[in-house]
């Protein structure tokens, strides 16, 4: 029952889609959905021996899967003589060399799985992390079963489903009280796009007013709020926890956001490539790798694993659920640090310490002084599919560049599609100017900088330097 009304909506016509997500959710999600939630329940206090075992199994299949119907990989096994039947142990798979991001872009279609048919996949973007854009394909259910992973770990923290939430990350919300109610995700969302002290205190009061539990943002947006709240005088509202994912947390941030709002900062680390997922627990600010989600290593520099507390080293990935597009041992260019080899909370997770991923607070500064952040301008469309790279310039309030390296079928309709893109999301707030270059200037040290910002006499945060890709 519920299946087939999930997959009605669909096909379902414009006009009762309102209707549609009025419906309880028991009635709208998909197996998908409840059968990952059913077996997370079941999975997260396993024992090490059980992880490996499910694991390994995990992994044969979709190495089998990639040598039987994914053209790259087909290719790749017979070059190196690498047979999935032979993956005894887990660290076996380090006979497959791993994947950067380059060799994704430059072959797309060749990592696209024969055996799954068009139209069981969808197209999604990274949406441009560090100027660099990258496109691939999922599994058309991808969105139910991630929602179930990630509602199962912020439960750790007493958030349900079907609680309500006041989002500030960086949805478009037309009109003009800048605040809506989203039945589907049965959540407040606010507009990060125009966060002034007075807009900010309307916020305040709504969140109040409807007593909303749970605050869902970026840790720049929680602190952005904060910081107008404070200069307008007003109380924060009250919640139960902060769920803050997305972005790095710099030190002394989490404590200022749980001192301002009175309550704890639930943090995760997710990214669009759903190869990772790893989220704090309910005694520890610890990162706990989801052992059901994907085969996560943390490789040091010089390639070698990382294996003893406080180790830095990149997270690779390897996905047991995108069978559309598998991607084995796949470089995120996140990294982390190892935790401790055990949590209090029971679980026998593999523990991060802490994060760094691509997505650093960097913000623009709008007409009305407000700060606009770069997590919040990333977009999940196809409109820099013909960009090399990108980056915002920025000298003067409320003008911005955006600095690009167009390919060579790049057109004026995607000049276009750019354009209304981002003055959707910003409004009138920015005015925005695209600007096609050769190539992206670096910094003195070769570093590039996602955002470039030569503002006078503002504090605005320093965008931090991150190595070209090249
Ligand atoms: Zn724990």
């Amino acid at each position: 029952m519920t299946f087939t009304l999930a997959r009605a909506a669909d096909g379902i016509s414009q006009l009762l889609r309102p209707v549609y997500y009025y419906l309880p959710r028991k009635f709208r999600a998909p197996g998908t959905y409840w059968n990952t939630l059913e077996f997370l329940h079941g999975s997260q206090y396993w024992d090490e021996q059980r992880i490996i075992e499910f694991q390994l199994s995990q992994l044969r299949a979709m190495l089998r899967h990639c040598a039987r119907n994914v053209p790259y990989y087909r290719r790749l096994f017979r070059k190196i003589g690498f047979d999935p039947d032979f993956l005894k142990q887990l660290s076996d798979i380090s006979c497959v060399p791993t994947l950067d991001k380059d060799t994704v872009r430059d072959n797309i279609h060749d990592f696209l799985a024969e055996n799954i048919p068009a139209s069981q996949r969808v197209y999604c973007t990274t949406g441009g992390t560090m100027g660099v854009p990258l496109g691939f394909y999922n599994l058309k259910d991808s969105g139910w079963r991630e929602r179930a992973f990630t509602e199962m770990q912020a439960s750790r923290v007493g958030f349900g489903g079907d609680q309500l939430r006041a989002i500030l990350r960086g949805a478009v919300i037309r009109g003009k009280k800048h605040w809506t109610f989203d039945q589907r995700q049965h959540a407040y969302l606010f507009s990060n796009f125009h966060m002034t002290g007075a807009q900010v205190t309307v916020y305040a009061r709504i969140m109040r007013e409807k007593k909303v539990p749970f605050f869902h943002v970026y840790p720049s947006s929680a602190l952005d709020f904060a910081r107008l709240l404070q200069q307008e005088r007003v109380e924060p509202p009250s919640f139960r926890a902060v769920l803050a994912g997305s972005e790095n947390f710099y030190p002394g941030q989490r404590q200022r956001i749980e001192a301002f709002y009175g309550c704890r900062v639930y943090a995760w680390y997710g990214h669009s490539e759903n190869m990772v997922l790893a989220g704090e627990c309910e005694t520890s600010h610890d990162y706990h790798v989801s052992p059901e989600y994907g085969f996560v290593e943390v490789l040091k520099a010089d390639g070698s694993k990382a294996s003893a507390e406080g180790d830095t080293g990149e997270l690779v990935g390897t996905s047991f659920h995108n069978l559309a597009m598998p991607l084995v041992r796949y470089r995120t260019a996140d990294w982390a640090v190892l935790g401790p080899e055990k949590c209090a909370c029971g679980r026998k997770h593999k523990l991060l310490r802490e994060v760094r991923g691509r997505w650093h607070q960097e913000m623009l500064v709008g007409k009305f002084n407000n700060r606009i952040s770069m997590t919040a301008l990333n977009v999940h469309s196809d409109i820099f599919d013909r960009v090399n790279q990108f980056q915002f310039f920025q000298n003067e309030i409320g003008k911005v560049e955006l600095r690009l390296v167009p390919k060579t079928d790049f057109s004026q309709s995607d000049a276009a599609a750019i354009l209304a893109t981002f003055s959707e999301k910003m409004g009138d707030s920015v005015d925005l100017q695209l600007v096609p270059m050769d190539k992206l200037p670096l910094t003195e040290r070769g570093k590039f900088r996602f955002i470039v910002q030569e503002l006078k006499g503002l504090d605005a945060p320093q965008s931090p330097e991150c190595e070209p890709i090249a």
